[in-house]
């Protein structure tokens, strides 16, 4: 209790914008059961002198619903430290021997990478966007390439979102440090990772914004579907009508 009094000050907003995106991604139906996971670099808002690669994470718990963690966001959170030879101390933890999401190896990495390009406060959402996963089963569209042409033909302003395209990883296990490696190397040219049948990482300044980048990715995959459902092919836009998006700016 004495800890969570000493960071609810200095981290109530931040906890609380977890809450708000949690409730959004069951709302959309992208995270069901216990799935789905987030979290923020927050090295910057602890106070006190920090030892060299010293990172501090509020990262959701494993087998927390997000459909209840909108309600009590504090319970479904830990504060970690990493980078320090102990390995991973968990700072606060809303429950009992609570641990961090699955997938934390993903997020470590992530936050690894973001760390050393020296940026910080950076936000990492995990979840399971409907169509985006329909979309990995057909075998076409997973490269690379043919998937970012695909999805910027059907809405050409994901190109103000997402101008760098989004990445794709081959199906990994969830969990593994395979995925988090390969979502590693992506991360390095992509902000948003599609994992072939299981769903997609967004990284961005803060959660609003990385929610932004999938919903505009998922409504593209949505938009494939419906025309597929009404039995036409969309056509995909030329090289040219492609290159005139280049400069194209977020509204
Ligand atoms: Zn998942």
């Amino acid at each position: 209790m004495k800890q969570l009094k000493k960071y609810k000050k200095i981290l109530n907003k931040t906890v609380k914008s977890i809450g708000d995106c949690t409730d959004h991604l069951y709302k959309e139906g992208w995270a069901e059961a216990s799935s789905g996971n987030l979290s923020i670099d927050v090295s910057n808002s602890i106070p006190g002198k920090k030892i060299k690669n010293e990172q501090w994470l509020l990262i959701t718990r494993s087998g927390c619903r997000f459909r209840e963690t909108a309600r009590r966001p504090w319970n479904d959170v830990l504060l970690i430290r990493t980078g320090s030879k102990k390995g991973i101390r968990i700072e606060y933890s809303g429950k009992k021997n609570a641990r961090p999401t699955s997938e934390l190896p993903t997020h470590k990495l992530i936050h690894d990478f973001y760390r050393k390009k020296k940026t910080r406060g950076t936000a990492v959402i995990h979840t399971h966007p409907t169509y985006i996963i329909a979309l990995t089963h057909l075998k076409d569209y997973r490269q690379t390439d043919i998937l970012n042409r695909l999805l910027v033909s059907i809405h050409p302003e994901i190109k103000a979102f997402i101008p760098e395209g989004v990445g794709f990883v081959p199906y990994l296990p969830p969990g593994s440090e395979r995925i988090a490696v390969a979502t590693q190397n992506a991360i390095e040219k992509h902000r948003v990772i599609i994992w072939e049948k299981h769903g997609c990482i967004a990284v961005a300044d803060d959660l609003d914004r990385a929610l932004d980048l999938i919903m505009i990715m998922e409504k593209a995959a949505r938009i494939f579907f419906i025309a597929r459902s009404a039995g036409f092919d969309l056509q995909e836009l030329s090289q040219q009508q492609v290159d005139d998006l280049t400069n194209i700016k977020k509204r």
